[in-house]
């Protein structure tokens, strides 16, 4: 088992499609004890539970300090470490650039990037003082290629500043054996994806990716898993595309 008792904090994991539970499930298959952060309580004690009895659902709005710091707390109290986090909650916005207002500027830059600094903020003490721990950052294809097919012009800047970020705290930690690494998925088949192609679109996409498949939530969850686990333990700073080729 590759993480056997360690415990893993993901963001944005209580959507049943999602890459964040698709992740979930797999780092609890693989020993860990896992907590789910997400907006609603309820959904997220629901999806934890959903993994055995060992793991914890809380809820927190990634862009309040205030809830991601109880939320934090509540995590130390019951485990009393943090060996993993990974910073997943992300909204998306299909809107053009200029149709981008304040309010929309505010909330996708709010959830990916600010949310991706406070969560890191509040378990980097913990893994400081651990000498140990690993935060993967959840990227986008869209801020290597300027867009994507659903995300605006924020969303993209949004997931290009968490790379940006994800380096300088990479740099930052590596003398306290913290490793931030980032995952750039492609498309993959979510509650984010789902329902909006149509079957032009969908040739047309596929046509730009050489595994010729969306991809699915257990692709990104096996890249998570070698970021998180021993598996990678000489990387950091380093950005997994997982994208079925798009960028060839
Ligand atoms: P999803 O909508 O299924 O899940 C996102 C989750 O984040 C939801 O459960 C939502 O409740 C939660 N969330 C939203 N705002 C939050 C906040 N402020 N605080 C806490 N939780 C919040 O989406 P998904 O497709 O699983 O996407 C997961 C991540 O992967 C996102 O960051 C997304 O931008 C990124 N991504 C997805 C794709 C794709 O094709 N699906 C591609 C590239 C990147």
């Amino acid at each position: 088992m590759l993480l056997q008792d360690k415990v893993a904090v993901i963001t944005g994991a209580a959507s049943a499609r999602g890459l964040g539970f698709a992740t979930a499930k797999m780092f609890a298959s693989q020993g860990a004890k896992v907590v789910i952060i997400d907006l609603d309580a309820g959904a997220s004690k629901a999806a934890a539970s959903q993994l055995g009895s060992d793991h914890l659902g809380l809820a927190a709005n990634v862009a309040n300090e205030q809830q991601v710091n109880a939320a934090i707390e509540q995590v130390l109290a019951k485990y009393g470490r943090i060996d993993v986090l990974v910073n997943n909650a992300g909204i998306t916005q299909p809107i053009k650039l200029m149709d981008i207002k304040r309010d929309n500027y505010d909330a996708v830059l709010d959830v990916s990037l600010r949310g991706t600094l406070l969560m890191s903020q509040a378990v980097i003490p913990t893994m400081r003082r651990q000498r140990a721990g690993s935060i993967i950052c959840i990227s986008s294809v869209s801020a290597q290629r300027g867009g994507g097919i659903f995300g605006g012009p924020h969303y993209s800047a949004a997931k290009a500043g968490v790379l940006g970020l994800m380096k300088a705290m990479a740099r930052e930690l590596g003398p306290d054996n913290v490793r931030v690494n980032a995952i750039t998925p492609g498309l993959i088949q979510t509650d984010i994806t789902a329902g909006k192609l149509s079957d032009e679109m969908r040739q047309s996409i596929l046509a730009g990716i050489p595994l010729n498949r969306l991809g699915d939530a257990s692709d990104i969850a096996g890249a998570a898993l070698f970021l998180a686990s021993p598996l990678s333990a000489y990387s950091t700073g380093i950005t997994l595309d997982v994208n079925g080729g798009m960028l060839i």
